[in-house]
């Protein structure tokens, strides 16, 4: 370890295990001195001599990512994980808002951001193409925004007709927030507009649902469960044999591509 040439990268681990995770993380998880993370995202890195790792608890992004920058400040060549995409409800952001708020060096640093599959990509491939048209992505947690701020985008995107992925539906400490999220949903989409539970995407206990907004407060969700509401123009198309396709067509009724 040189007193120089330190290394930062943030790496994105996909949805599940390294069959979706890209060729440059997998570069970088092998070259990192330092492993930086959330305790089950590191169990996902298999372990190699020599390399250290520290785990941390999910609610101490801040912490991680200042951890990780003085080491590789220091001449280390370090990396955090993310499950998923980094940049998407998770540690880049982190890391950004530690490098602005941080000793100027950190802003000199080797970084790179490498991007993974997000949750939302890989429950969409497993029922079709909800997300074929436009759509928005909103996390439903309410431990880093106000409750109102969450209404008021849930509001807007259904109005405006977007397609909508929610991350963090629901946990043990946020039980009501995704009902309160359809009967906002209600005011603005029919009762059959469909809707897809993803629980677990490629893991062993994936568990995928196609479910009507009527129908939706049937379904559990938990903090593995993401969410997608469609639009008005969302399909669900049925098939002998098969679980039903959903897919949002790339043009609106009416307009010829
Ligand atoms: N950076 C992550 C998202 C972090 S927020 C990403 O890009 O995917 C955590 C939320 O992601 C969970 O509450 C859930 O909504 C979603 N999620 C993560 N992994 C998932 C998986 N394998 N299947 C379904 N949803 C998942």
């Amino acid at each position: 370890m040189s007193g120089r040439g330190g290394r930062l990268a943030v790496v994105g681990l996909g949805p599940a295990d390294a069959r979706w995770l890209t060729a440059e993380a997998q570069d970088a998880l092998a070259a990192a001195e330092t492993l930086h993370g959330y305790g089950p995202y590191l169990d996902r890195v298999p372990a190699r001599p020599g390399q250290t790792r520290h785990r941390s608890d999910n609610r101490e992004e801040g912490a991680r990512a200042a951890a990780a920058l003085e080491q590789a400040a220091s001449g280390a060549n370090v990396a955090v994980v993310s499950g998923g995409d980094p940049g998407v409800f998770a540690m880049a952001a982190a890391v950004c808002a530690e490098i602005e708020a941080g000793p100027p060096a950190w802003r000199s640093l080797d970084l790179a951001i490498m991007p993974g599959i997000t949750a939302m990509l890989a429950v969409a491939a497993r029922v079709g193409a909800p997300l074929g048209h436009d759509f928005c992505a909103l996390s439903l947690s309410d431990n880093l925004k106000p409750w109102e701020v969450i209404e008021r985008r849930v509001d807007a995107a259904a109005g405006a007709g977007f397609v909508i992925a929610l991350y963090n539906p629901a946990s043990r400490a946020r039980p009501w927030q995704l009902g309160a999220a359809f009967d906002c949903l209600e005011r603005h989409l029919a009762a059959t507009t469909p809707v897809v539970f993803g629980r677990a995407v490629g893991r062993a206990d994936e568990r995928v649902e196609v479910t009507t907004l009527g129908a939706a407060r049937e379904v559990a969700a938990d903090m593995a469960t993401l969410v997608i509401i469609g639009s008005p123009q969302t399909r669900i198309l049925a098939r002998p044999g098969r679980t039903p396709l959903v897919y949002t067509p790339r043009a609106i009724a009416g307009v010829s591509a």
